[in-house]
């Protein structure tokens, strides 16, 4: 695949301080783009970070054909850079594409793109700890039409966001029983940017009552848990381990999730993919067994949940107690910044 790169002049790197640097507010020196045209894609070309001049036709404006990803690349300290399982994200991605009636993208300008993008870019890789340089493909309709039906022109992009830590505090969480995120036959299962629109209403009104997140419950009985916002949540009830299970297409399979799915049972734990009541988490916080909550996602790797809000009952949990949690978090982190030994394969050098 041929990548047309033309350089910024300088960079914009000069006036900013990489050390803890809010996520998604700044964006580095240059950008990817592509086009699918007449059942092709072309025009693969890096270029310095500008603006889209774009109809305000556009299909993906009107009806949402609009997907992205979000992936994370580190530098170690001898100033190595690596890509925390791009392959999971690329797959996705595609998967997305399919349910929105998108065409796929291929290897070569999804990976080999985002490979040289880095490469071109790397100086935007912050180098301290907890700090990351966030990756966000996407991709939306082109055609200049105002009408319901799948495009025939997209365009793909890969754009660069230099991060520090997302939250720096435990979380304090609300059970949400009446809107929802995702209803089986939906498309809770791909990243959908409508999905997000979608979910601000409830986000708001649990930050106004003072919580950071919601918890979203199934969309028949709101009787079981589902997602945290936009992040997969556990449960680690006297040493099993519980997620909710993919089986619906409610829930997001994070590369997040598979990974410490995979990090916990290496742990010796017993992982349940299952469905999960909030009877059941009420019942075991209240015979006082050990109840570990956090949740998983690229942008927070992994947070931890002091307190969950269900109707006028809340849970209080001691984070200093969560043992696998932490253990687990240290873990990730430490694959991540290439500090332990990468036995999964998980690291991908650019
Ligand atoms: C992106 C996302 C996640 C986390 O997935 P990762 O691959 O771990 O980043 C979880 N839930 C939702 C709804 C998401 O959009």
């Amino acid at each position: 695949m041929d990548i047309k790169i033309s350089k910024a002049e300088g960079s914009k790197l000069k006036n900013l301080n990489l050390v803890n640097i809010p996520f998604g507010r700044y964006f580095s020196d240059h950008m990817l783009e592509a086009d699918f045209e007449n059942g092709e894609w072309k025009n693969v070309e890096i270029k310095p970070y500008q603006p889209l001049v774009l109809s305000p036709s556009i299909a993906a404006i009107h009806y949402g054909q609009s997907i992205f990803e979000g992936i994370k690349a580190y530098k170690n300290e001898e100033g190595e850079a690596f890509i925390f399982r791009p392959e999971d994200n690329f797959k996705r991605f595609n998967l997305s594409a399919e349910r929105m009636q998108m065409p796929t993208i291929p290897k070569e300008i999804f990976m080999d793109g985002m490979r040289a993008l880095i490469d071109l870019d790397r100086n935007w890789i912050p180098q301290h700890e907890n700090s990351s340089l966030y990756i966000r493909p996407f991709m939306f309709a082109t055609d200049e039409m105002i009408g319901v039906r799948p495009s025939d022109n997209y365009k793909f992009m890969i754009i660069l966001s230099p991060t520090g830590p997302y939250y720096n505090e435990p979380l304090r969480i609300y059970i949400e029983e009446k809107y929802v995120r995702a209803a089986a036959g939906g498309v809770g299962f791909v990243k959908a940017a409508g999905n997000y629109g979608a979910s601000l209403y409830a986000t708001s009104k649990a930050k106004k009552l003072g919580f950071d997140q919601v918890l979203w419950t199934d969309a028949v009985e709101h009787k079981y848990v589902q997602e945290c916002g936009a992040m997969n949540i556990f449960f680690i009830i006297d040493n099993i381990v519980i997620t909710p299970d993919l089986s619906m297409g409610t829930i997001l399979n994070g590369v997040t999730r598979q990974s410490a799915i995979t990090l916990l049972s290496d742990m010796g734990l017993t992982i349940e993919e299952r469905p999960l009541s909030i009877d059941e988490i009420i019942d075991a916080y209240k015979n006082g067994k050990s109840i570990e909550v956090f949740v998983a996602g690229t942008a927070v790797t992994i947070a931890l949940i002091k307190e969950l809000q269900y109707k006028d009952f809340s849970m209080k949990f001691d984070i200093e107690k969560f043992e696998h949690a932490l253990l687990l978090k240290k873990w990730l982190s430490d694959i991540r910044e290439t500090k332990c030994a990468d036995k999964y394969n998980w690291m991908w050098k650019i």
